[in-house]
């Protein structure tokens, strides 16, 4: 089923765009010019706006632009899995090549940065990696910390298959993590309380039947994956804040609808969005899984999805590629 308008969520609270802006003067007599480079310029533009000519703001359009921050984290799966360099290369090509969307800008890194005006700058944040990569990178606590703040703002995060990961040391006994209250949910890696699966098997993803912008453009598909299920969202009392993007039926060997993408609407006025797709790289030549993720990473970063999805073109991933999995 497809959605059918273009503004499914409610208008975010948190405003992204600072409009910072700054007067110019419009115009400047031949007078002016020649004072000016008489080297009276002091003197002449006082001249100039006690004469009455008007001054005009104009916005500052590189202070509006949105900004994906797409951190690879370390991973050691073989080559065909995960490849989560590769992976961050191609999400940066498929956002920036996108005609339906205005695209944004996407910085792609392996290591944390320290560029303090570029955190300033980000709209969201996507992670890929093998567990969620600030818990496994050098100064996990500087992260987390300005990861926090970033939230505070409004920035959005998205976590992408086992960068929805988190193990048992990385958590509270009671199974808390910020991770939940930024996305909503996590795969519990051999957690006592919560414990996550991972198996390859061949399964339908569902659209969910709520409708919303990041169903928009694409429709169940099958897959031969490792969708992870049970996954842990939380104490039973916050799920209704999830917002279900889609659902699978597995594992095969026993049913039962688990949810496989989703997001949430973080009282900060921030958006948080998961998948736990994909596993293999290859997935990424399906069309459906393709949008759905570029609509729920574009939807994280507060730009409207388009009524028909995020639209993408790829055919040649191998050109992403290393051949080493790196
Ligand atoms: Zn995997």
């Amino acid at each position: 089923m497809l959605p059918e308008r273009t503004h499914w969520a409610a208008a975010p609270v948190f405003m992204r765009t600072k409009t910072r802006q700054r007067p110019v003067i419009r115009c400047l007599t031949i007078s002016l010019v020649a004072v000016l480079l008489a080297g009276f310029a002091a003197i002449a533009i006082a001249g100039d706006e006690a004469s009455g000519k008007s001054t005009t703001d104009t916005p500052d359009s590189g202070s509006q632009k949105t900004h994906v921050l797409v951190v690879v984290g370390p991973s050691e799966h073989p080559p065909g899995t995960h490849e989560v360099a590769a992976t961050g290369r191609l999400i940066k090509h498929l956002l920036q090549e996108s005609k339906r969307i205005d695209p944004p800008a996407v910085s792609v890194v392996s290591q944390w940065p320290d560029d303090a005006a570029l955190l300033d700058a980000v709209t969201s944040v996507v992670f890929l990696g093998d567990f969620f990569p600030p818990t496994r990178m050098e100064n996990k606590s500087r992260i987390l910390q300005q990861l926090d703040e970033m939230t505070q703002r409004g920035c959005g995060i998205v976590c992408v298959h086992f960068a929805t990961g988190l193990a048992k040391h990385d958590v509270t006994p009671e199974g808390h993590h910020p991770l939940l209250d930024w996305t909503g949910g996590y795969f519990a890696t051999r957690c006592e309380h919560h414990q996550s699966v991972a198996k390859i098997f061949e399964s339908t993803i569902e659209p969910a039947e709520r409708p919303h912008a990041v169903l928009a453009g694409w429709k169940s598909f099958r897959i031969h994956d490792e969708p992870y299920y049970e996954m842990y969202f939380g104490p039973k009392e916050t799920h209704n804040r999830l917002i279900p993007f889609a659902t699978a039926m597995i594992p095969p060997e026993a049913p039962r609808q688990q949810l496989v993408a989703w997001g949430i609407e973080r009282p900060d006025g921030g958006r948080g969005a998961a998948i736990v797709l994909p596993h293999f790289i290859r997935n990424w030549l399906d069309p459906n899984m393709r949008t759905l993720i570029l609509n729920l990473i574009v939807w994280s970063a507060k730009i409207d999805v388009p009524s028909e999805g995020v639209d993408s073109q790829l055919d040649d991933l191998q050109s992403f590629q290393t051949g080493t999995g790196k």
